[in-house]
């Protein structure tokens, strides 16, 4: 459950968290046309918070907003204040911070278009897919559910109403006893996980899909990319089959909310030893780093609090 934390966002000016409330009508709550982001907020090692790649998400969220021909109600730079000020002002050291636009109410139909609104709201959220898969590794099952045709989704944006397909996902693997669901593209190809992008190693080779994959193009995939090749590990953008990840000696999965959380088993198949690999192991120690500010080539990712 959500703890709920003192102040929301609102368009422009913060509610108590019980008062951020919106009507019954609010278009996107019938069909679904807004944009979200997953954003974390860290402790850094050396004293102070920082929201990690604030930035990148803000730009997400624009990114959206032009692909549903939505009008943005603030600047990238207000909203990226509001962020930081949500944090302040709900006193966090540490949170997840959930900025929200979506269509208010007034008309109604499919082609209405009413104000775009805002909210940012952000709580306290531990390890998305729990602590033990973070240090030992987590269960996945490929999902009966697939990720959008690349002309279904518009899935370089963070779209509210596309995430119906990645909950079922989700569901479906969580009652079939596995943490996390793997979704194929409609060729069958490897695309990503419910809320997560997927790395698989195989001989010291690491691929994840291409963002021309029906994948978003995560930004924890995007910081992982840029510490392979920092750290001269080979790293390929291309699309591989299930078959491929079955016979992987690592396999690990990224995002703002799961991190980058090793993965010990797909299908009822081992993945490697049955534990996180030393790949693996080293980029999400790296990752750790950077997000806690102990990675001076990136302290501008970090947007303090
Ligand atoms: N894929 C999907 C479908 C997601 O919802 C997320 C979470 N935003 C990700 C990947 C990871 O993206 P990011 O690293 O930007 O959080």
């Amino acid at each position: 459950m959500v703890e709920p934390t003192k102040k929301v966002w609102l368009d422009g000016r913060f509610v108590d968290w019980n008062d951020a409330q919106v009507p019954i009508l609010t278009h996107t709550l019938h069909y679904g046309v807004g944009v979200f982001e997953g954003i974390r907020c860290y402790r850094l090692h050396d004293g102070g918070s920082a929201i990690f790649r604030l930035k990148e998400h803000v730009r997400r969220m624009s990114d959206g907003l032009k692909i549903l021909k939505m009008e943005p109600a603030f600047s990238e730079e207000e909203v990226a204040q509001a962020c930081v000020e949500v944090v302040r002002a709900n006193e966090l050291d540490e949170c997840y911070l959930r900025p929200l636009m979506f269509c208010g109410d007034g008309a109604m139909g499919l082609a209405a278009v009413n104000t775009t609104r805002v909210a940012v709201a952000c709580w306290k959220w531990g390890a998305y897919l729990g602590k033990e898969a973070l240090e030992s590794g987590t269960r996945l099952k490929v999902s009966s559910f697939n990720r959008h045709h690349v002309n279904v989704g518009m899935v370089q944006g963070k779209i509210i109403g596309q995430y119906v397909p990645s909950s079922l996902a989700k569901r479906e693997a969580i009652a079939g006893g596995y943490d996390e669901a793997i979704m194929l593209d409609t060729q069958g190809y490897v695309a990503e996980c419910s809320g997560e992008n997927l790395f698989a190693v195989r001989d010291g080779v690491i691929r994840t899909a291409p963002t021309y994959s029906p994948i978003l193009p995560g930004i924890t995939r995007d910081t992982i990319i840029t510490l392979c090749r920092e750290m001269d590990l080979p790293v390929r953008e291309e699309r591989f089959t299930r078959d491929h990840l079955y016979l992987c000696d690592e396999v690990f999965i990224v995002g703002t909310a799961a991190e980058v959380t090793p993965v010990r088993e797909i299908d009822d198949r081992c993945i490697g030893a049955g534990r996180p690999g030393p790949i693996t192991k080293r980029l999400q120690d790296a990752y750790f780093d950077l997000v806690r500010g102990k990675n001076e080539r990136h302290r501008s990712w970090l947007t303090m609090i």
